[in-house]
């Protein structure tokens, strides 16, 4: 079996205790991975203190942190087909899907490697005479960075590129569901030069989220996973009074009116919703489709959804792979059915399938006559659509917004006037108009409500992992008088 190491001050470790990680296409072990204990997660806040504090990190500029970021942009590109292959092998995520991810992770490395040197304080034209008052712009701290299974190298670069470029030192914990990529990437924060402790990954459970995010010595919380792991985090932040930035789940709305280009519609939603097998964040899982055209955007739906390709993810031909885990595939399960006891009604799939691996099939559940099925309400994070259909677009814009969640949306229609009306009036921290999932370092991201706070990539993510210091120079060589006596 593969061993893997953490990645602690700049050296390899094996972990006091270990696990075995499972193989989604076979449900077999494949690895053993090195489990944090609190004592290790603390040795990394340590590191990651140090190293803020010292001067091979603390005393390079700004522009020799940029140059850090770039070598590892080039590194994670060079070394993008070894990490999909891992990311495949231990999350059942497709060969197709990692080998382009990862190569565009490179990306956001490089616009925040450009971003290092162009964070700015600023000059205060302060209302005293003799008085010089600037602001610095200061990273915040040590980070630290907890991330789910899905698209992880993913999830860390819109962390760790903005943490880094601002000055920040990182601990990074890879979700104990499949982090082999992430243990293999520390490979290339040591080539890239960044000194000891800057980065620091490790893997493990809660036990080990819980150590790191209440660790005294961490000033900010980067987290993406589910709402309610999020809400213990910001419960264990009474501890440190760390700033937390949460990218959670969703229930996206998939909207589409009867005018739009239904073709277009139906491939946007078919990757929207079963690309990662639906284990995306912003999986378009609630479509919501005008009544006239209900029927015809099903039919095109269904025979997509039962076209599919589902196989091995190590083979470029597939299109849907295995779940990451079985207590996954269970949950989909479980929440089919409590959704068709409810008056849900299967188009297609919904079965777990016979034979090994965590598989389970592109499903379609119309919740027309279900307005309370839990299936429109709750993440799958699985390939499951719940269908509901509209007559107005007010109506419309009612059934998206009633959600508890608010991440990510998608209009499709050819009125470019309805088009600004819904993006006017939908809650959401991103709205796709005639097109879906399209993401870049450029753009910021991220939620309201239960999806969370805060917003990854652009250049306002790079400041929220820095804080202002304001300087107060007096330029009078005047003594400065005694305060007590009477003049
Ligand atoms: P999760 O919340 O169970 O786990 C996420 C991470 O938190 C893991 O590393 C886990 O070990 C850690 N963790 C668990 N308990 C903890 C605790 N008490 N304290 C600190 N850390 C703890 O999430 P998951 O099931 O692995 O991932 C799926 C969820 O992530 C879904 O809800 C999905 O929508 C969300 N997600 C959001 C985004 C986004 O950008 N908004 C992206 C991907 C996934």
């Amino acid at each position: 079996m593969d061993r893997f190491q953490h990645y602690i001050d700049g050296k390899f470790e094996d972990g006091e205790a270990g696990f075995e990680s499972l193989d989604p296409a076979t449900g077999q072990a494949w690895a053993v991975m090195p489990k944090a204990t609190p004592a290790d997660v603390d040795r990394a806040v340590q590191a990651a203190w140090r190293a803020f504090t010292g001067s091979a990190w603390a005393g390079l500029t700004a522009s020799a942190r940029g140059k850090l970021l770039y070598r590892l942009a080039d590194l994670v590109q060079a070394a993008a087909p070894r990490l999909a292959a891992l990311e495949t092998r231990d999350t059942g995520k497709i060969i197709r899907e990692t080998s382009a991810q990862i190569a565009y992770v490179a990306e956001y490395y490089r616009y925040y490697a450009g971003l290092a040197d162009k964070i700015e304080g600023a000059h205060l034209p302060i209302d005293k005479p003799d008085m010089e008052v600037w602001l610095r712009r200061e990273p915040v701290g040590v980070v630290a960075a907890i991330v789910p299974w899905n698209s992880q190298l993913f999830l860390s670069a819109v962390k760790l590129g903005p943490a880094l470029a601002a000055g920040c030192t990182v601990v990074l914990k890879a979700s104990e569901d499949g982090p082999a990529p992430l243990l293999e990437f520390a490979r290339l924060v040591q080539e890239a030069g960044f000194p000891p402790g800057v980065v620091n990954i490790l893997t493990g459970g809660p036990d080990a989220g819980q150590a790191l995010a209440t660790h005294p010595k961490v000033a900010h919380i980067a987290f993406t996973g589910g709402p309610e792991t999020a809400k213990h985090i910001v419960r264990g932040s009474a501890e440190n009074l760390a700033r937390t930035s949460l990218e959670l789940g969703g229930k996206s709305p998939f909207i589409v009116f009867a005018d739009a280009d239904l073709d277009s519609a139906a491939n946007a939603q078919v990757s929207g919703i079963f690309a990662a097998t639906g284990q995306s964040c912003v999986a378009g899982s609630r479509l919501l489709v005008q009544a006239s055209v209900k029927d015809a955007f099903l039919s095109k739906l269904k025979a997509k959804a039962e076209a599919v390709k589902i196989g091995p993810p190590d083979r470029m031909e597939t299109e849907v792979g295995p779940l990451c885990t079985l207590r996954q595939r269970d949950r989909i399960a479980g929440l089919i059915e409590r959704s068709t006891a409810a008056g849900a009604k299967l188009v297609t799939g919904g079965a777990v399938p016979e034979g090994a691996g965590f598989y389970f099939p592109p499903t379609i559940l119309d919740c027309s006559d279900a307005p309370d099925a839990p299936a429109l309400a709750e993440e799958f994070f699985g390939p499951v659509l719940s269908v509901v259909t509209f007559e107005t677009e007010g109506e419309a814009l009612h059934l998206a917004n009633d959600t508890a969640y608010g991440l990510a949306s998608g209009v499709f229609t050819r009125s470019l006037t309805r088009a600004h009306r819904m993006i006017r009036g939908i809650r959401a921290g991103v709205v796709w108009v005639n097109t879906y999932r399209a993401v870049s370092p450029i753009a910021p991201f991220g939620g309201h409500g239960l999806s969370g706070h805060g917003r990854e990539g652009g250049m306002a993510a790079a400041l929220d992992y820095t804080t202002v210091k304001t300087v107060w120079l007096r330029t009078s060589d005047d003594p400065i008088p005694d305060p007590f006596v009477m003049r």
